[in-house]
């Protein structure tokens, strides 16, 4: 039984108290536990603003970006072993490539931004703005890192690439980060910064890791502070209500549930290339990760002329994703990560089941694992359906949504999901789609506008790149990440300020 630990003032410490257990997600099995009690997680967080604060906003962009480099070639130089890790939370190798890659990925393009920032150390913000009558009297908007702590908390589905993302955007910034990943999968994020540690990448305090519950973290936090969360609507109601992140204004940003939509356009035929670039998609982001991404489509939007031979397509392509055990080579599904999303999973295709029909469902191996038959519902009830336009299943699920092709029918169809991270549209009809995409697009962080132009490109919608923002409005939390320089922002607050034009040459260079 392994005993997970935190990584905090300097020091693996292990916490006290209640503690918590991880399972192996394929059997079932007990692999260790977790506890966060009795940490000073007031002192850590003060030990990452004097000590690690203090040391990355005496780097420049460059030598930042150096250390996101050197973190993105750890991950790499480790890839099988944390293969192996990541295994316990059921994920096939694919699913755990998919994680850690991406990962390296991202903070190798931030490393990027990095070197192209060069010797600066913050930024300035657009031109000089004249005051009043003076030529001398000027304006001037920069970009200062926050002399606070970011803490991050992250949720299960993506260990590796979930904390590198915002550790990524956070330390070019110049901020330090107090990490905390989803506990059912805990144990790579922790083999990662372990990892990040012994290679001795980080000054001193920029780089903390909390296993565990949260505890009083966020009752420690200061006005230069900020919290970037990841996970479920309800945990995220509860951290923008803690009284001390109200009481001291801490800035906060969430990316919380979203029942992404996928829209097949009324002019794309059966068998087209289109057509099959829009199957392939939705069947890659129901079954990868096994339907554990944010941004997997949760509902598909067809018009009701074709819905029959989408439904056939779907069945037969799903049905080719075996489900079982990830260790195997053959399987392309494995369970989802923890017994509580099983549950989760598993009453929320009881709902769904007394709101549409089922119109096709896998096999899945019985037993202890915590494995889920991926399912496929059917209602051309609109928005009538109940239950479908409000509850996110996190699985291998999805629902298919009739409709008469309109646009005007089908926006408030989609945005009946209240705001989501990724909608994509496939069409080849400028006209429609042109509307679509613009009558979608306020509702939505990212839409993705699939055509016979691009149908054999990219990595479909599901897929977060690093210079493209990812967030949404309303139920997808109202926040934004990434988005290349556009992520600094949230790390590094515009001040304006006023002053003789010359001086202030003299000072900003
Ligand atoms: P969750 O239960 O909301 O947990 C997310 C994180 O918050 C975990 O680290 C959790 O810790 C922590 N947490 C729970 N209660 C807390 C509290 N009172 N104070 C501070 N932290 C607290 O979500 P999850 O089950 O990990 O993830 C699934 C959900 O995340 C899904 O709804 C999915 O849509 C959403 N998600 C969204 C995105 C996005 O980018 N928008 C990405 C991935 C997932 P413990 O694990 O220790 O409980």
């Amino acid at each position: 039984m392994q005993t997970l630990r935190s990584f905090l003032m300097g020091e693996w410490v292990a916490g006290a108290g209640e503690s918590r257990l991880f399972h192996d997600a394929a059997t079932g099995a007990e692999l260790g536990s977790v506890a966060s009690g009795g940490h000073d997680l007031c002192g850590a967080l003060a030990w990452g603003r004097e000590h690690g604060g203090k040391a990355l906003r005496g780097m420049s962009f460059a030598e930042r970006g150096a250390v996101l480099k050197a973190m993105s070639v750890v991950l790499h130089d480790h890839r099988e072993v944390l293969i192996d890790v990541s295994r316990h939370g059921g994920t096939t190798r694919g699913d755990a490539k998919f994680d850690i890659d991406g990962a390296a990925a991202t903070l190798s393009y931030y490393a990027y931004l990095g070197k192209s920032l060069g010797e600066k150390r913050f930024l300035v913000d657009g031109d000089a703005e004249p005051l009043l009558r003076s030529k001398r009297f000027v304006g001037q908007h920069l970009r200062l890192p926050r002399r606070g702590i970011a803490v991050h908390i992250n949720a299960f589905n993506f260990p590796a690439w979930g904390m590198a993302e915002k550790a990524a955007v956070a330390l070019l910034a110049g901020v330090p980060v107090l990490s905390k990943p989803g506990t059912a999968t805990a144990p790579l994020a922790a083999k990662i910064v372990e990892l990040w540690h012994e290679a001795g990448l980080f000054p001193e305090g920029a780089f903390q890791l909390l296993v565990g519950s949260a505890g009083d973290l966020l009752d420690h936090l200061g006005p230069q502070d900020c919290v970037a969360f990841t996970g479920g609507s309800q945990t995220a109601r509860a951290i923008r209500s803690n009284p001390n992140i109200v009481a001291n204004n801490v800035a906060v940003n969430i990316e919380a549930d979203s029942l992404n939509a996928s829209v097949l356009g009324p002019d794309v035929e059966p068998g087209s290339d289109t057509w099959l670039m829009f199957v392939a998609d939705v069947v890659r982001d129901m079954t990868q990760k096994c339907g554990q991404k944010c941004t997997a489509v949760r509902r598909i939007f067809v018009p009701a002329a074709v819905a029959d031979e989408v439904v056939e397509i779907l069945a037969d392509r799903l049905g080719g994703q075996g489900v079982g055990d990830p260790a195997d080579k053959s399987t392309r599904v494995g369970p989802v990560a923890s017994a509580g999303q099983h549950r989760s999973v598993l009453a929320g295709l009881d709902s769904l089941s007394a709101a549409a029909d089922k119109v096709w469902q896998g096999e899945a191996p019985s037993g202890e694992g915590f494995f889920v038959k991926p399912t496929l519902f059917r209602s051309d009830r609109g928005l009538d359906t109940e239950y479908v336009h409000e509850h996110e299943v996190f699985g291998p699920v999805a629902t298919v949504l009739t409709w008469d092709g309109s646009v005007e029918a089908l926006t408030p169809m989609v945005a009946a999901g209240g705001g989501g991270l990724v909608c994509s549209v496939y069409s080849n009809d400028l006209a429609w789609a042109g509307e679509a995409v613009l009558e979608l697009a306020p509702w939505h962080g990212r839409v993705y506008w699939g055509s016979r132009k691009v149908h054999d490109q990219g990595p479909g919608p599901g897929t977060v790149l690093p210079s493209l923002v990812h967030g949404g409005p309303g139920k997808a939390g109202g926040g934004s990440e990434l988005g290349g320089l556009r992520g600094l922002e949230f790390y590094m607050p515009r001040t304006a300020i006023q002053a003789d034009q010359g001086l202030l040459k003299r000072v900003l260079g």
